[in-house]
């Protein structure tokens, strides 16, 4: 009996895996939803969205996840769909919740494209905080590798029977180099963190001019379903939800600086309760609001 509760307890610790179910968003793209939320030992750094683009003959897969397990465990539930080779791998930018499984598909073969802000910021033998936050069990085999190509601009590239075109943002957006995954055909943009639902963005590494000029760029496309970054939404929810958020940093930010109310004052009395119900508030705004501050104190508009 007490053999058999002991052997019960350890499996439940040692957790079942990620169980991640593949939704298909258009003709040949899948979709990994991880949770609106801070990475955790309880969701094993699985609140990122993946995407897999298939062929008719391979798999493209654009951001890997959290951990060589999130990896693998996407890959065998893809298996259940088409059991093909993985030839590609693009990582949408520098974050580590995007790309810790690239090690899982350069084992299988794949090519990994990168930007050089990410091959920079994290070369051989560097650390990922990501790792010092989940559980053990989710972060065993996953190791940072070396980028094969990084992605320095704009390029289209045809893979069996379909048709990608590889966007660079050349500025600063939500980090120093961020890189959209275009189906023409499709309709279907893979747009990384630069579009979010139901939870706010980062703009630690970027900024709001930039995050609303992305914007711009990403609207003078022709798309139908957006695969973002974080949150559920295919449709303009996003494109919407960022916009406001970002509008809101700009004009409170300017108005503050305008009136002479110090960093510190606007940090902590901004409104913004319209947000309030968007995930990471918590976590993420103040910060967001000193960013804002700062990037709004010494601009000129163009
Ligand atoms: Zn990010």
């Amino acid at each position: 009996m007490f053999k058999k509760i002991v052997l019960f307890l350890s499996v439940v610790s040692l957790g079942f895996g990620y169980d991640l179910k593949p939704i298909q968003i258009s003709k040949s793209v899948y979709q990994f939803i991880g949770k609106t939320e801070a990475p955790s030992q309880e969701n094993g750094g699985n609140m990122v969205n993946s995407y897999w683009i298939k062929t008719d003959k391979s798999y493209i897969v654009v951001d890997t996840g959290p951990s060589y397990n999130y990896a693998k465990d996407a890959h065998k539930a893809m298996k259940k769909i088409a059991d093909l080779p993985i030839k590609y791998v693009f990582n949408t930018h520098m974050h580590d919740d995007h790309w810790l499984g690239n090690n899982y598909f350069k084992e299988l073969g794949a090519t990994i494209y990168a930007t050089q802000a990410q091959a920079k910021k994290f070369p051989l033998g560097s650390e990922a905080h990501m790792l010092s936050v989940i559980k053990k069990e989710d972060s065993v085999n996953t190791k940072i590798i070396n980028v094969d190509k990084l992605v320095g601009k704009d390029f289209s590239m045809k893979v069996d029977n379909i048709s990608l075109d590889i966007i660079r943002l050349n500025f600063a957006a939500h980090t120093p180099e961020d890189i959209m995954v275009y189906l023409p055909e499709e309709k279907t943009l893979i747009t990384g963190d630069l579009l979010f639902s139901q939870r706010i963005t980062s703009i630690r590494d970027g900024g709001v001019e930039g995050g609303l000029k992305s914007l711009d760029a990403i609207e003078k496309l022709d798309v139908q379903v957006y695969g973002i970054g974080h949150g559920t939404f295919t449709d303009k929810t996003a494109l919407k939800q960022m916009r406001s958020y970002f509008m809101a940093l700009k004009t409170t930010a300017r108005k503050a600086i305008e009136s002479g109310i110090d960093i510190n004052t606007y940090v902590k009395t901004a409104d913004f309760s319209a947000f309030k119900n968007m995930a990471m508030m918590e976590i993420l705004h103040k910060s967001n609001l000193g960013f804002a501050y700062s990037e709004y104190e010494f601009f000129e508009e163009k």
